[in-house]
This record gives C-alpha cells, structure tokens and sequence, in this order.
C-alpha cells in the first residue's frame, strides 16, 4: 500500500530549476515507483521515442522499466542530472488514448500512475521466457549407440505421439533421459511462444428474438454508432426492470461491435460473476471470452495481455482490474450493475472504477453502457439530465412478471423471542414448498450473531486490533472480525466479570437463520450461500448448478445472492430485516437498501407462468425506501432523494473527499490531527469538515481520524488537497489516505 506522505515529500524536492525550452528533448516517464511526478529523461539524438512507449529507465542503481506519458522540451531537473533513458530495439507502444487515460485517472484520484499500471505491465515484463512453452520431437537421425531401455520408451512414446509438450512428458519419462537424448541429437527441443485459444466470437451464433422494448433499445445504439461512423463518446444508460432481458441486450449491442473488429470490454461488479456472464455470452457467440480478474492465474493473465494487445482477443469480462488492460482496438465498455458499490476499490489504490470506466470511454472517444435495473443515483440524474441516453426496458422478457411485494409489519407479525421468521412468512415458505417452487430467505449478515454477550455483567466481545464487535460463526466455533479478517475461540471466561461459559450469540446471522429453517422445515433441503463458505468459484459454481435443477427447495443467503442470478423455480423471497441497512446516516443509506432489496426481490418469479411474491419484513413499514418498493415507484423515491442531495449539495450535485489519517499512537494521531486541522488552506466555496475521530475509530491496530472536504461541481478538490499536505510535514509514522469520491464514511 502506498501513503502520501512519500509520494508528497518526493514532490516538494524537486525544485524548479530550468523552465527554460531546451534544445534537448525530455520524456516523462511514468516510474514504476510511488511518486505523484514523472521522471525526467533525456531523448538522445538517434533515440526515436512515442508517447506510451515502454522503455528501460536508470533510476538509483536499477534499471526498470518505465512508459513515456509525454514529451516536451522542458524540465525542472539540472541538466547535468538529467540521465538518458534506453528504448529496446523490440519495446512495445501502449494506444495513446490509453495513455491520456491513465495519467488522467492518476491525477483525478491522486494516485500515483506507476500505482496503476505496475500490476498490469507485469505481465508484459513476465512476456518473453516464461510464456513460452517447450516441445520436443523425435529426429529421424542413425543411433551410435544401443539405447537404453528407458531411452527406447521415449523414443517410441515421440515415435507415436509427435511432437509432445514438455510438461505432458512428466508422466513418460525424467528430465535426465530427456537431456540425454538431447545432447545426443536424437530428440529436439523446440521452443514455441504460448498463444491463447481464445476464438472470434460469431455474432450470428445464436441471436434471439427480441421484445419490442429490446429492438427499440438496440436499434438506438445502432443507429448512433452508423452516424458517427465508429467513433464517438458516448454513454448510454441501459436501464430495465429485473428480468427484463438487459444482459441479452448488451450482449446484441456487443455483437455490433465485434462485427466490426472491435473489441469489447465487459465489467462486472465481482468475480463471483464473471462466469455466469461468460457462459451468456457464449450461448451467444459461440465461444468463450476472456476472464480477467484475482483468480486468473498468471500464465492466462500473460496470454490476455498479449492477446489484447495484439487484437487478437476481441472481448474481455473483467473484474474492476480489467480497465486498465490496454486494449488495441477498443469499441466498447460496458459496465454491468453499475450501481453496485463494490466498483469502488477501497483497498490499496482507492478509485470508482464506474466513474473511471467513464473516464477511459472519454479518452477512448468510444460508446459506453452502464446497465442496472436499479441505477445509481449519479447515472440516473445523468440520464435525467440528458448526459446519459437512456435505454429503457419495461417489462419482464418472455411474460413473466414483476413478483407482488408484501410488507409484514413486524410490530404485529413477531415471531417467537429468539426467532426471526413471521408466521406470514414461514406459511408462504411452506406452500412455496408445497407448489414444487423454491424460497430464498435473505438476510445481510454473514455468521451466526453479530454479537456476543455475556449474561453475567452485558460485556460485548471486541476485536482485539479493531473498535468494532466480533461475529460468532457456528461453522468454524469462531470469533471473527469482519474488518480485520482475525478470528479467536470463544474465550471460556468473560474478561470482565470472570464467569465461566456466560457468553451468549446476541441477533440473527444466516447460519442462525438456517438453524431456524431446519427446525421449522426438517424435511426440506436447505442450502446457506454466504461468502464463508465458498472459498472456490468451483464450489459456488455446483450449488447453483443444483438450484437451477430445482434441487434445493430454501436458499438461505447474504448479499452475494442478491445480485444477477436467474433461478427459474424460485418464487418466494423472504426479507429477514429490512430495516438493516437504514441506519448509519451515510448520505446514500437510503438508495443502498434500495438497490439491495429491490435487487432480491427480483430474484423472485422470473419465469412466465410462475408468479412471485416478496416478503419484506420491516418494524418500519412506512420508510420511503419501503413504500417506494411495495408501490414500484422507483423514479418518486430517486426523485426525493435527488432533491435531497442537491438541497445538501451533495453528490452528484456537489463533490465530497475524504482524508482518513491513521497510526498507531493515539495522541500522536489526535495532535497532528489537530495542527492539520488548523493548516487547510481557504478557498471559496470548499468547505472542510472535522477532524473526527473516525466511525471505525481503530481498524488493525491503528487509530483513525477523519476529514470531509465538501465543493461545488466544478471546484478543483485535488488541487485544494494537493495544496494543503504540502503545507504540513506528515510524521512517518503516520498514513494520510485520500479518498476521492468516498462511498465509505467508516
Ligand atoms: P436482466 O439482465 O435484465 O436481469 P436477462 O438478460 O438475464 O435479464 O434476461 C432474463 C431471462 O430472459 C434470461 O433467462 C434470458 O435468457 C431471457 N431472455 C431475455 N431476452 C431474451 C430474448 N430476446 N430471447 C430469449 N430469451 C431472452
Ligand atoms: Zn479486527
């Protein structure tokens, strides 16, 4: 992880020197190091140099590798520390667009560029050796000698199969005979660049007929992209009810593009989801596309990288990583639920990569869709305001239709104490059963009970490293803390009072709520789908291969089960507490549990002829989140919220950044906290909030403080900020975080 504290220090040494126009010209070369400047290098009289060109660049004693992101002849470097950069006699050159694109994204999130693009260029680096794959091959050559009987195996094995990878030759032989056979000439080793299998997508694989709100929507695009004659920003908002055939839609819209050589870009919110769009995608098209996420090993990342670059791989479904990739021929980005909050990365390099993948359609003068059934606030006021064209989808595809949804009053509907399920809802998960159909009951907390308490003196068990309480998971007998990760036995003595075995699970998570289930329903197959227990997509990937047989009769999940799956028998969904995600006072709270209850509640009756019913339990039925989903009236409810934000002044209408300063000696933090606090620059119309100690006041060990800077629309907040750290000297010790944009107010 990188914190600003170097990266500004580093910035304040360089002291204008020479602003003079040289008569030498200079590359500003992106370095693989985390610094928010480029380095200087002078471009030597026989050097041919391009903008995104990848070259060698001396830094220290080291030689690394570099990209050029611009060249000019100015720089504030003494001339005579200028060193010379070298450029490979095979050195690749990245798409300019691509270029602009990262430096504009560096700048815009202050982070530093070479943070950015290190983690992709690895695997253009990793390029020559080892992507290569070794074979060898019999050669028809007379024997000197009489060969030995393991000699002769591999002899008749290469006889009869050919030429035989290297790898595939493990099971046959050892690497002594193979070696021996070489040196004598009677085998050959040959050594061949790995290439990728990935084929070219056939758009008339398997095109389905559309509804008419689907043809509306992609003879929209086709008629835009005919116009503008392949070129173009423009970004569209593909918004459609649950259901209603969007990913169809997209994946047409792709096909335009495709036909045309170009290559598409398709991102998904997780990785959990990448797969299911692929096997969509190759229903469509007839092959497979590119999967580019954390599970990707790194010999397909190296085949990917090349077979973009080259062209070669025409589309790629990725996980927020994959917009970096530096694609030769890009056409079109499409950002698949968009709304979803885990676009934002919050970890190591902090950035939105919905917003980016904006940004990058920009410099890519490219067309762009951002697809939801619940969009965002911020697309949705684009789209309103025109920014965005808006592709509207209805209705359900096929004639199936939106489930009813049903509010259970909790304050009349109580289950039993230490119960969760209301009698409303488990008589519908009975029938639901009865019917042949399936039940997902949902409930957003993984483990058992988010609290543990005991009963003797009410102490509450925290994270040791962390301000926050720990959760009890039954499957493992542990503690865990879900903002460190750290997990612990239950401790046989409460810490405070010192009674023996007094600790009791305190509210309901989902292995709590399955509990309840199996009690209520033994005869019924129940599965739980939380992130704890699915450690490989391979295990996910089965569960669901049985739900979709109609095998299991209630799913029990968290959100992971909330969003993009089609389950055909599922009827029924069972909101547990609805009213979880309302608290926090965190400017997008409302729109959040929204998103996330509208989202399952689509999950319900997606095949015609099987009508569903959603079952919200709530002790707050008249919350305007709650009625704007029993009315289906999404627009009034994102229409107030607008208001809202724009009154407030918040985003989209007004821009927000955090500054998150943590360390690990509480005083030291509060007195730097407070001299920051009294350094911020003034500016009209910026105004900064805090310190404040942060929500999560502790987080690994590390004590947190928190400021807000609020702005106006166009106001420049980086260069406010930018401004205001180099004002201060940052103690070592302590990490200053800037989040632009922040999603999170923890
Ligand atoms: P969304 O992405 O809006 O949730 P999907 O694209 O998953 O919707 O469509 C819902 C279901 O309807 C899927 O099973 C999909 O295969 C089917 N579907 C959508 N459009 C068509 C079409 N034009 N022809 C055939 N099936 C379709
Ligand atoms: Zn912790």
């Amino acid at each position: 992880m990188r914190y600003y504290n170097d990266i500004f220090h580093k910035v304040q040494s360089f002291k204008m020197q020479n602003t003079e126009k040289l008569p030498i010209l200079i590359a500003k070369v992106i370095v693989p190091v985390p610094v928010m400047v480029f380095y200087d290098y002078k471009i030597t009289d026989n050097q041919m140099a391009f903008i995104g060109q990848i070259v060698k660049i001396p830094i220290g004693k080291r030689l690394e590798m570099g990209i050029i992101a611009d060249i000019s002849n100015k720089t504030d470097c003494p001339l005579n520390k200028l060193k010379s950069l070298i450029i490979p006699d095979d050195s690749a050159c990245l798409p300019k667009p691509y270029m602009d694109f990262i430096v504009r994204m560096s700048a815009y999130n202050m982070i530093p560029a070479g943070d950015i693009i290190k983690p992709i260029l690895r695997f253009y680096d990793d390029k020559a050796p080892k992507s290569n794959d070794i074979f060898y091959e019999y050669v028809d050559k007379p024997l000197l000698s009489k060969l030995t009987p393991k000699r002769q195996i591999l002899i008749d094995y290469l006889k009869k199969h050919g030429k035989t990878k290297g790898e595939d030759l493990k099971s046959v032989t050892s690497p002594a005979v193979i070696a021996g056979l070489c040196e004598q000439g009677i085998i050959q080793k040959i050594i061949c660049p790995q290439t990728h299998s990935y084929k070219k997508p056939n758009t008339e694989f398997l095109k389905p007929k559309f509804g008419h709100d689907q043809i509306t929507a992609i003879k929209s695009v086709r008629d835009a992209y005919d116009n503008i004659n392949d070129t173009g920003f423009k970004p569209y908002l593909l918004d459609g009810i649950t259901g209603s055939g969007k990913t169809e839609v997209f994946l047409e819209i792709a096909g335009l593009f495709l036909k045309q050589s170009k290559q598409v870009l398709i991102l998904v919110p997780e990785i959990g989801l990448t797969q299911q769009t692929a096997m969509r995608f190759e229903k469509r098209f007839g092959t497979m596309p590119a999967l580019w996420h954390s599970g990707t090993t790194d010999k397909d990342k190296r085949l990917i990288y090349n077979g973009i670059t080259d062209g070669s791989i025409s589309c790629v479904i990725a996980a927020r990583s994959g917009l970096f990739l530096p694609f030769k021929n890009i056409g079109l980005i499409i950002i698949d639920e968009e709304h979803d909050t885990s676009y934002k990365q919050e970890e190591g390099i902090r950035y939105n990569a919905r917003d980016m993948a904006v940004m990058r359609a920009k410099c890519e003068n490219i067309s762009i869709i951002l697809a939801s059934a619940t969009p965002s606030l911020e697309s949705y006021v684009n789209a309103e305001m025109e920014r965005y064209e808006k592709l509207i989808l209805r209705e359900r595809f096929g004639g199936a239709i939106l489930p009813d949804i049903k509010l259970v009053n909790m304050q009349n509907n109580m289950p039993e104490s230490g119960k969760w399920i209301s009698p409303i809802l488990r008589d519908a998960v009975n029938d639901t059963a009865n019917r042949g159909e399936q039940s997902l009951l949902f409930i957003n907390r993984r483990g058992y009970a988010p609290l543990m308490l005991c009963r003797g003196c009410g102490y509450r068990i925290q994270c040791p490293h962390c301000s926050v309480w720990v959760v009890y998971h039954h499957k493992s007998y542990h503690l865990k803390c879900h903002q460190c990760g750290q997990s612990s036995p239950i401790p046989k003595q409460c810490p405070s009072c010192g009674a023996a075995d007094k600790f009791t699970p305190c509210g309901p998570g989902v292995e709590r709520l399955y509990e309840e289930v199996t009690a209520l329903f033994p005869h019924l197959r129940c599965e739980i789908l939380s992130s704890d227990y699915f450690d490989n997509p391979d295990a996910l990937d089965k569960i669901l291969t049985q739900i979709h047989a109609g095998h299991i009769h209630i799913l029990i999940g968290t959100q992971m089960i909330a969003k993009g799956h089609d389950f055909p028998h599922l009827t029924t969904v069972g909101i547990i507490d609805a009213d979880l995600g309302l608290n926090g006072g965190d400017l997008r709270a409302g729109e959040r549990s929204f998103q996330l209850l509208e989202q399952v509640s689509g999950r319900a009756g997606r095949t015609a002829g099987k009508h569903g019913t959603v079952y919200i339990q709530s002790y707050n039925p008249q919350h305007p989140v709650m009625q704007a989903l029993v009315n289906k009236d999404r627009d009034s409810f994102l229409d107030t919220e607008a208001q809202i934000r724009l009154d407030m002044m918040h985003p989209p209408f007004g821009r927000l950044a955090s500054l998150i300063i943590s360390g690990e000696d509480n005083k030291q933090v509060f007195d730097f906290v407070q001299i920051l606090g009294k350094q911020h620059p003034f500016a009209e119309g910026i105004t900064v909030y805090g310190p404040a100690a942060a929500a999560i006041s502790v987080l690994r060990g590390r004590y947190r403080y928190r400021f807000l800077i609020k702005s106006g629309k166009n106001y420049n907040i980086q260069d406010f900020i930018k401004y205001w750290l180099s004002q201060v000297k940052i103690p070592h010790n302590i990490r200053v975080h800037i989040d632009i944009d922040p999603i999170s107010f923890l």
